[in-house]
């Protein structure tokens, strides 16, 4: 494609309201443009990345035997109640009435659509297994959209749905995703890692994000260097460090102390002279309507999903002051476990087996010494705490670090919580009716695009992979009104055409300078500069990422810069 002839709205300055690179770059490329909060014009260029991204996807689900589908977005609210998640989603699903007032929704994700063809059209364990998806728009109402098309109220997904007979059936298409996953990943030229996640409001058994380390992400991943382990922060467990003063020995008779107007962990540990770990902190919440103290280490942070499970709950909310009032005799700051009546009391792991600790004494400017868990209170253990760096990894004892991600990918064994829930039933070999279990699996499309721009930039601008730019290499004749320099520049670029490489020829009547810092800007893998070095029968084959420079005679450029990017694409680069 000649670039006088298209349109490449590139910008000089950052938007104003973009903090990722990702953000910035896409925008001041002329990939995209924000038509309202979260919701994205994708141009020329980002569609063209995106459709290379959505081949290769396709590619590689087509390589494990899925049947591609389209599902309609506009979904009926009785199969969402059917599920059980049209509650459940609340006000992150876009809902809507029809003109005879009954309730829509937009598509999140489609578990129900799936499991309603499904429980329609399989009748015979003959026709399993299925494995079915799509690539399609999902909408989902976030609160507070932002960076760019990281956090977006619209966005395309690639969803797979599995339907098997038995457990060993899903294990096995489950792992034939995490493999063609990690090839999607890899030919995209992402760098990745797949965690143990958590399955949150999709419900099953095990699940495995794919993650690229990102400052821009906002997912926190829990990796040791030692074995290898990773897990998502909400699900991961740990070692936790002892705590920094050892506990008092003995059978010690709790005992209060005033702490004037010292209401937080910090400042009864000023106060008294002892680690935050010697404390116990108190948390009161309301899961379901049941009230529940919820204790961990003072040092530690309560996990909002570990605290769901233990709770076997879907939401929780913290008590309100007049709440706490009542139950405690006392306000927050000043709350602990001795005295509580008619309220469940939770502990963290990092609590069992400590003696004689810190803990408010249910009274407003008083507090506890000698609080032993298990004999001044009775409570019941759970893993509640966050994992934090630092802690040591339960597998290996190496020590974990914290790492910001974005998520890429996601897939999960759902079990049987679609099938049974929406009555999805099939005869067995015995003529028996049977529920076939489900696997529910996800790739972010425009996900792949941001975490290639936050991976691959630098101060010019992007440097995508060869496999997801928009396009392979760009012939930048410095002077487009040097005739020949016009005519190697074409004849280079339609050899790059005939050998099957993506070209662009920047045939604009503009600077070199604004010719150059466009190409960089807009992520191009390879340049090949057509200047002044023509007369000595060369040209300049650039390469974005690394910025090396090749001096190559006119006649070999486009074999040279072929053979680079037919390398790139093999290894993923
Ligand atoms: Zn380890």
């Amino acid at each position: 494609m000649y670039w006088s002839k298209l349109f490449i709205p590139t910008l000089r300055e950052d938007p104003a309201d973009a903090e990722v690179a990702s953000h910035k770059l896409l925008v001041r490329g002329g990939y995209i443009r924000q038509l309202a909060a979260g919701v994205y014009s994708y141009m020329f260029l980002a569609q063209r990345s995106i459709l290379k991204i959505i081949g290769i996807v396709r590619e590689e689900m087509d390589a494990i035997g899925a049947q591609e589908m389209l599902l309609p977005a506009l979904n009926p609210a009785e199969i969402w109640q059917e599920s059980g998640r049209w509650d459940l989603m609340g006000d992150n699903m876009f809902r809507l009435k029809d003109r005879f007032q009954r309730d829509m929704c937009l598509g999140m994700t489609h578990e129900e659509v799936m499991t309603v063809i499904a429980r329609s059209e399989l009748r015979s364990y003959k026709q399993l297994p299925q494995l079915w998806y799509q690539i399609q728009t999902k909408f989902r109402d976030e609160p507070r959209p932002k960076s760019g098309l990281l956090r977006v109220r619209q966005f395309i997904m690639k969803d797979s749905y599995s339907f098997d007979m038995n457990a060993a059936g899903l294990d096995a298409v489950y792992d034939r995703h995490y493999k063609a996953y990690c090839r999607i990943f890899d030919r995209c030229g992402l760098r990745y890692v797949a965690v143990q996640a958590h399955s949150g409001s999709m419900g099953g058994s095990q699940s495995h994000e794919f993650m690229v380390e990102s400052e821009a992400g906002e997912d926190w991943v829990v990796m040791c260097k030692g074995c290898g382990f990773a897990a998502n922060l909400e699900k991961a467990t740990s070692i936790p460090v002892p705590p920094a003063v050892e506990d008092p020995a003995g059978d010690l008779e709790p005992e209060k102390f005033h702490t004037p107007n010292r209401k937080t962990i910090a400042e009864v540990a000023e106060f008294t002279g002892l680690p935050e770990t010697s404390q116990m902190k108190s948390l009161v919440l309301v899961a379901g309507d049941k009230p529940v103290l919820a204790l961990v280490r003072g040092d530690h942070t309560l996990s909002e999903t570990k605290f769901l499970a233990a709770m076997g709950a879907n939401e929780f909310r913290p008590a309100h002051p007049e709440e706490i009032r009542e139950w405690f005799g006392a306000d927050a700051g000043s709350l602990g476990p001795i005295g509580v009546k008619n309220l469940r009391i939770i502990a963290d792991l990092a609590l069992k087996g400590r003696r004689n600790m810190i803990a408010g004494a249910n009274e407003n400017d008083y507090h506890l010494r000698n609080v032993t868990p298990g004999e001044d209170f009775q409570t019941e253990f759970f893993d509640l705490r966050q994992a934090v760096a630092g802690d040591k990894c339960e597998a290996c004892g190496g020590t974990l670090s914290l790492h910001k991600t974005v998520e890429i990918g996601h897939i999960f064994k759902l079990g049987y919580k679609y099938s049974s829930s929406m009555g999805l039933r099939v005869l067995d070999v015995n003529g028996k009716e049977v529920t076939p279990i489900m696997g529910s699996y996800g790739i972010g499309i425009e996900r792949i695009l941001s975490a290639a721009v936050e991976l691959y930039c630098d101060e010019h601008g992007m440097s995508l992979p060869v496999s997801i730019a928009p396009f392979e290499v760009v012939v930048t004749p410095v002077n487009s009104g040097d005739k020949a320099q016009m005519a190697a520049a074409t004849e280079i670029y339609k050899a790059c055409l005939a050998a099957g490489m993506d070209a662009l020829l920047d045939d604009r009547d503009e600077r070199p300078g604004v010719k150059f810092k466009d190409a960089d800007l807009i992520g191009l893998p390879y340049r090949v500069t057509v200047g002044k070095k023509l007369a000595q029968g060369k040209v300049e084959v650039v390469e974005r990422r690394t910025r090396a420079a090749t001096d190559v005679a006119v006649a070999d450029a486009a074999a040279y810069v072929t053979g680079k990017i037919r390398e790139a694409r093999a290894n993923g680069r």
